[in-house]
């Protein structure tokens, strides 16, 4: 562990002033990601800024919408009412992760910002570009179980770990953000990046910009949604693959249907025009086929994840199956209340 100074913001304004004055800084909220880097060496700031006091606590109703703040815990946001009520397949999504003592302390602004889960990412001692651009990627010839199939580049194969934000792809939730130049807002879509040539930048974020607030736009896929997760043991593991669903049905006829992976690459993985052969069909198995070959015809596997090809090919038939029958994956096994 590294010596570090600590400071505290207490508004929006000082906690991007402080960021802005010390280019080795460091938010901290939650630190249930950060601490972990602190504690393994890959995160050295010569400072943290607390920002765990901002008041960036609500949940509110915004019009039609509504507003997340970015320090509402992953607790509050899974047992939160109108989340329960208007976009179960959020707090499904959330139950599906982590821990409860760690959802109990994570915020959902860090939730977007927590890094990959790539071993080598934690091991100071092996090359990872992400870590240290420039010194190779240790995963593409080394263990890459748990690693990308979609959207990799020769440079980093590595994963996003959220499940949170596969629903909130979904969802089409949008992400404001505060910097010295005052706010803006941007799709939950354009927020994370493929690695492409720079893996060290998992978003496109600014370093001295500071996320204030997730927003979800009024439909919610209430009545037939799933999270579906698959790992490699109940609790406390990322996902292998993960499937969220949102669906609008007539009769057995589909409207609207979306789905986004997780676990398959650097950022939820959504394609509108696999999601297009769900629409106007009939949900049967055959349309789940042919859209979840769409979403995977250019995955691509490594010496230890092929299986992930068809394992996620399988789970998306089965998430799209399991919402049509508005019989959502149950989180009854991860829920404490
Ligand atoms: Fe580093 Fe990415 Fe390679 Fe993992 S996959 S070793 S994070 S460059």
């Amino acid at each position: 562990m590294i010596n570090f100074q600590y400071a505290r913001a207490h508004d929006v304004a000082e906690a991007v002033r402080q960021m802005g004055a010390d280019p080795s800084a460091k938010f901290i909220a939650g630190g249930t990601n950060l601490v972990d880097l602190l504690k393994y060496d890959v995160e050295r700031p010569s400072r943290l800024i607390d920002i765990s006091r901002l008041p960036l606590t609500e949940i509110e109703e915004a019009g039609a919408d509504l507003r997340i703040g970015a320090l509402v815990s992953n607790t509050e946001l899974a047992y939160h009412p109108v989340i329960e009520k208007r976009y179960p397949l959020l707090s499904s999504a959330v139950l599906a992760g982590a821990s409860a003592q760690l959802r109990n302390m994570a915020s959902t602004g860090g939730n977007l910002l927590q890094r990959t889960r790539c071993h080598y990412f934690y091991d100071v001692a092996t090359p990872c570009n992400k870590r240290e651009p420039g010194s190779g990627c240790s995963a593409v010839t080394g263990l890459n179980r748990m690693h990308a199939i979609l959207g990799a580049s020769e440079a980093c194969i590595a994963t996003h770990p959220s499940d949170l934000c596969v629903a909130l792809a979904v969802l089409e939730a949008t992400v404001s953000v505060a910097g010295p130049a005052g706010e803006r807002t941007m799709p939950l879509g354009d927020f994370h990046r493929l690695p492409g040539d720079t893996p060290e930048r998992d978003t496109n974020l600014a370093r001295d910009e500071i996320i204030t607030a997730i927003t979800l736009p009024p439909r919610g896929f209430a009545s037939h949604y799933t999270y579906l997760k698959v790992r490699d043991r109940l609790s406390y593991a990322f996902a292998l693959v993960s499937v969220a669903v949102g669906l609008e049905l007539e009769g057995n006829r589909i409207k609207e249907g979306r789905f986004a992976l997780g676990g398959v690459a650097h950022k939820p993985w959504r394609d509108p025009s696999a999601e297009a052969l769900l629409n106007g069909q009939e949900a049967n198995e055959t349309t789940f086929a042919a859209a979840a070959d769409a979403l995977l015809r250019e995955a691509k596997g490594y010496a230890h994840n092929t299986f992930k090809i068809d394992l996620a090919r399988r789970a998306v038939v089965r998430a799209l199956t399991q919402a049509a029958r508005a019989t959502p994956q149950s989180q009854a096994m991860k829920s404490i209340r």
